[in-house]
């Protein structure tokens, strides 16, 4: 996608601070962290959000969550515990059009909506 900040990440358009990356997945340090580990995962194929998701995807999915486990892990945040979240849509405060797994953890997360 042409204009789309995400995708201009992963193509090292835009400078990130890389955590990990395997063929599908690329993660990076949210810029502006809510905690002291602030991690955002996504998929190198664009996708919009959760809502574009189909059963085609379930091997995607299942590479994002163990790239969460693989980067807990590298973080030190794995046997302490880390909160995966995806904002889906304006409501729920997602303001990058493309699907991203937030892992944030390094404090007690407190919860709320
Ligand atoms: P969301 O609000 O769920 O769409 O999450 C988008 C996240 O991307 C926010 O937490 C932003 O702080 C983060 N973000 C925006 N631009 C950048 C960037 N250039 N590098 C790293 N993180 C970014």
């Amino acid at each position: 996608m042409e204009d789309c900040l995400f995708c201009k990440i992963i193509a090292g358009e835009i400078p990130s601070a890389k955590v990990f990356e395997n063929e599908d997945v690329y993660a990076f340090r949210d810029i502006n962290p809510v905690a002291p580990v602030h991690v955002l995962i996504v998929p190198k194929k664009h996708l919009q959000s959760t809502e574009e998701l189909t059963g085609k995807d379930d091997v995607l999915l299942g590479k994002m969550f163990e790239a969460a486990r693989i980067v807990a892990k590298q973080e030190g945040v794995s046997g302490k515990g880390y909160r995966l979240v995806f904002n889906t849509g304006a409501e729920a405060g997602q303001t990058v059009p493309h699907l991203h797994m937030h892992l944030i953890a390094g404090k007690t997360l407190s919860w709320g909506a």
